[in-house]
């Protein structure tokens, strides 16, 4: 009897016991699930966090990237990457061959190695666009030396090898033009010393010469140096408000022989207009435009400058001839440095091509546009902008009758001398 109560009682302990060992599973178990569901959802917040941080740097990148898989097909392309390849493919899945069809590239991702795992070539895409690229190619390699990934990064250069290119043809233009007046000099120097001194007319014939190309290198020199002023930026302009109409009538007095010499009628319809410019740097900008349209201008022909407010914060003024004109190409060309239609033409006139180079960056400095609008046969006319400066304000004075009349003041001209402007302001 005691021993089935000792029995009993042991077994009811036991099942208390599988009882309380069992809730404790569950709660162990119950908390382990929580934990496990806890680092799955931190885990997937930490990968979504991470590709977010990769996109936003891979998007914002100024340079092309390509991630390829172990087979050579494309697993990414960042934005970059698509808008150096416009137009925009979908290469992701296409094997980097299939997708640009450029094979130095795919050359150089293949030439990757364990031995050399990175390697960086400038080449040429033939577009379109067309364009000079930096291509930065590296591959990750296992162990046991199989590719895993190759990552290609293309940095655009086409802007600097053009600015390259420009350089370049600047500098042989110049040496072209500055070899040309240097080896007349030279020739009848060495005409001079051999004997032209015995004959007076030669000798006359030889200095003239010389001296018309030793002017011929000044010019081109004083245009060139003009040129890096502007272009260096560290010159600096010093605007007032100018009176256009006297500005311009001053200006045509100073041209009136050289038009005269070509049968050319100058004419001024300029209303008094009042633009905010250096004085200096538009005298050089009417000078250059009025000496083209004297020069290419027809003999005989009229020369007229024009202005206009073209809104309400600048004036337009224009240059324009009734001479041959200028073909639609040289339109857009006509503002490089050296360019010329008729290259003869334009030396025999004593012309450096550098006129409208410099003309561009005057405007360009002060604000303004600078175009031409031309048919050949039919003149051309040169139009450049300016900002307007503001009427003077008006004094207010005891009499009624001059304080009525603010524009008549403001009509009456403004400066003393081309280089000086209107000081009223
Ligand atoms: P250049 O010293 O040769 O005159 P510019 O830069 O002033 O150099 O002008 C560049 C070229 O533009 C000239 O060589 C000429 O061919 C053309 N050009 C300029 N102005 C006129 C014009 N009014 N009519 C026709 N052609 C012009």
């Amino acid at each position: 009897m005691g021993l089935a109560v000792l029995c009993a009682g042991l077994l009811v302990a036991l099942v208390l016991l599988h009882l309380g060992w069992r809730r404790r599973y569950r709660e162990l178990r119950q908390i382990h699930e929580q934990t496990v569901q806890r680092w799955a959802r931190s885990h997937t917040e930490f990968v979504q966090e991470a590709q977010t941080r990769l996109t936003a740097v891979l998007n914002t990148l100024a340079e092309g990237i390509l991630l390829l898989d172990e087979h050579h097909r494309v697993l990414l392309a960042n934005p970059a990457f698509r808008s150096l390849f416009q137009p925009p493919a979908a290469p992701e899945g296409q094997p980097l061959l299939a997708a640009l069809r450029w094979h130095e590239l795919d050359e150089l991702s293949r030439a990757l190695s364990p031995e050399q795992p990175a390697l960086t070539r400038e080449l040429a895409w033939s577009g379109p666009p067309e364009r000079w690229l930096r291509v930065s190619a590296a591959a990750l390699f296992d162990a046991a030396g199989k590719r895993l990934h190759t990552i290609l990064v293309f940095s655009d250069l086409t802007r600097l090898k053009q600015l390259e290119r420009v350089r370049q043809e600047f500098v042989a233009n110049v040496s072209h033009e500055l070899r040309t007046p240097l080896s007349h000099i030279k020739g009848y120097v060495e005409t001079l010393l051999t004997g032209a001194a015995s004959d007076p007319a030669l000798q006359q014939r030889c200095l003239q010469t010389i001296a018309r190309n030793a002017n011929r290198l000044e010019l081109l020199i004083e245009d060139l140096l003009t040129l890096a002023e502007l272009e260096s930026g560290q010159v600096a302009l010093q605007p007032r408000p100018i009176s256009l109409p006297d500005f311009v009538g001053k200006i045509l007095q100073d041209f009136q022989p050289r038009a005269s010499a070509r049968q050319i009628q100058l004419e001024s319809q300029v209303p008094p207009l009042r633009v905010r410019a250096d004085p200096l740097r538009l005298e050089q900008v009417l000078a250059n435009l009025l000496d083209n349209a004297i020069k290419y201008g027809r003999q005989g022909g009229h020369v007229w400058v024009r202005a206009r407010t073209s809104s309400d914060e600048w004036v337009e003024v224009a240059v324009a001839d009734d001479g041959p004109g200028l073909p639609p190409e040289a339109c857009e060309r006509v503002f490089e440095r050296f360019y010329r239609v008729d290259k003869a033409r334009s030396r025999e006139q004593g012309g450096t091509g550098l006129g409208l180079a410099i003309v561009k960056h005057i405007v360009q400095r002060h604000g303004g546009r600078v175009w031409v609008e031309s048919q050949p046969g039919r003149g051309a006319t040169f139009y450049f902008t300016l900002p307007s400066a503001p009427e003077p304000a008006v004094a207010v004075t005891e009499s009624p009758a001059v304080a009525a009349a603010p524009s008549a003041a403001s009509k009456v001209a403004g400066n003393g001398g081309l280089s000086g402007g209107d000081t009223r302001e």
